[in-house]
């Protein structure tokens, strides 16, 4: 069974293919575990918030800027930039990728609770489009960095209009209780200050109330919130220029569950903007990469148990945090069905040292050792979060188009992951840590001289 919304994902001849291209060539080639995406679905899936909006009188003005931190491969980055999206970044390093990829900062808007100054300084030589400011203080450190770079900051405050998305608590972000933003009640005040303050420049407001929703209602109710909010602006002499709604739209990652048409949501948000003269700006990152990956994964043994069965496999939480951190279910499928083998229940789990390392509980797989597994709806938050816990290097990706395979980002390799290292000098050096002592390249070798 696969997820709905995955036409880019098909059996034929009982084995599992990418576009054009079977899984169990792509291991062959590539080895395992690898994240793969298609070329097809994600433009397809860009094409349709920019469809929606293109097919509103009121969407003319809309820019899809696309949330980098649910997968930010230079490839994906490239493709999207090249169909004119916009990117929403939450750090310096994000902005550099969008750079590196080709990415325009005239459509970059800054989101994050903890901007550092070095961020906030590089944002600004890029001339991004709009930092979405959280609280009181940064917009005081926008303000005063701008005025020593001899410019006006563009600037959004996030506003948190407290709405429940009804999503898992850990992405809830719009409520009153969450860090993000600033309470909606305190706007007003907030943008009277920063319309006083001589390096700011007003250019919108912006809001994110979570991720993985799957009803419409929670964006229309922060909409209608925020509308009351741009007429108060008005009243005060503060007119903005766009309305930045934030992203959160969700994915079908079971076959019980509906995400809502794209158009379907979109359509009435324009429908209620149509008589103002403002850019509506997303900032879709789930629903624009999930559904285009899947993690493909080999088992390496299989272990009977007498409650349990595990599928122990190449994969682990480090590769796919989701399940781990927040006990998300992805769909698990054998790549390749087969006629013969009984299907059993397995907790399909990782080489990881955790109890906590499992990819899905429960699940009927038709398997034997070396069989390949496809875990599937990885494409956001998967790479992105992956880690090097218990020294495993990151596994490949690759985008498929086609029938062509791509190494979108090659396998890390054990000796990356220590190469930044250094051992100890034998004896510390006998003078004090001043504090200033830098152990660099050079004075580690030095010491290695005198002992
Ligand atoms: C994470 C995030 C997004 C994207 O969320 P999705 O659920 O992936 O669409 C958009 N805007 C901000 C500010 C975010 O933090």
């Amino acid at each position: 069974m696969m997820p709905p919304d995955t036409p880019f994902l098909a059996r034929r001849q009982e084995v599992l293919h990418v576009e054009d291209l079977a899984l169990p060539e792509l291991a062959l080639a590539f080895g395992t575990p690898c994240h793969v995406y298609s070329h097809a679905a994600l433009r397809a899936n860009l094409r349709a918030f920019q469809a929606a909006l293109g097919a509103h009188p009121a969407g003319a003005r809309g820019l899809v800027c696309y949330a980098v931190k649910a997968n930010s491969n230079l490839a994906i980055l490239n493709l999207f930039a090249r169909m004119g999206a916009g990117f929403d970044i939450v750090s310096g390093g994000e902005l550099a990728r969008v750079l590196a990829a080709g990415g325009d900062a005239g459509k970059v808007v800054f989101s994050g609770v903890g901007k550092s100054r070095a961020e906030i300084r590089a944002a600004l030589a890029a001339d991004i489009l709009c930092f979405n400011v959280e609280s009181a203080a940064e917009l005081e450190r926008i303000n005063e960095i701008a005025g020593t770079l001899g410019k006006r900051a563009p600037i959004s405050l996030r506003v948190n209009p407290d709405v429940d998305p009804r999503t898992h608590p850990y992405i809830a972000t719009g409520l009153e209780t969450a860090k993000f933003g600033v309470p909606i009640g305190a706007a007003l005040a907030l943008y009277e200050h920063a319309a006083r303050l001589p390096h700011i420049r007003i250019e919108g407001v912006d809001c994110h109330i979570g991720s993985q929703i799957l009803d419409c209602a929670p964006f229309r109710e922060a909409l209608e919130r925020l509308l009351v909010l741009l007429d108060a602006l008005e009243k005060h002499g503060i007119p903005v220029k766009h309305l930045d709604l934030g992203g959160g739209l969700g994915v079908a990652y079971r076959q019980d569950e509906v995400a809502p048409e794209i158009s379907a949501c979109l359509t009435p948000l324009l429908d209620r903007l149509e008589d103002r003269k403002l850019n509506l700006i997303l900032e879709p990152g789930r629903r624009l990469t999930a559904q285009a990956g899947l993690l493909l994964t080999r088992v390496e043994y299989l272990k009977p148990g007498e409650s349990v069965n595990f599928a122990i496999v190449d994969a682990a939480m480090n590769d796919l945090l989701r399940p781990a951190l927040y006990g998300a279910w992805h769909e698990i499928v054998a790549v390749t069905q087969k006629k013969g083998t009984p299907a059993a229940i397995y907790d399909v789990v990782g080489p990881i040292c955790e109890s906590g390392d499992f990819l899905g509980q429960k699940r009927a797989l038709a398997i034997e050792p070396d069989d390949l597994l496809a875990i599937l709806s990885t494409g956001a938050y998967g790479m992105a979060m992956s880690s090097n816990y218990n020294t495993r290097p990151r596994a490949m990706e690759i985008m498929v188009r086609g029938d062509a395979a791509h190494v979108i980002r090659r396998r890390e390799e054990t000796a990356d992951l220590y190469a930044l290292e250094r051992l100890l000098p034998a004896r510390s050096p006998s003078v004090p840590f001043s504090g200033l002592t830098v152990e660099t390249d050079k004075n580690i070798a030095s010491h290695e001289q005198t002992c």
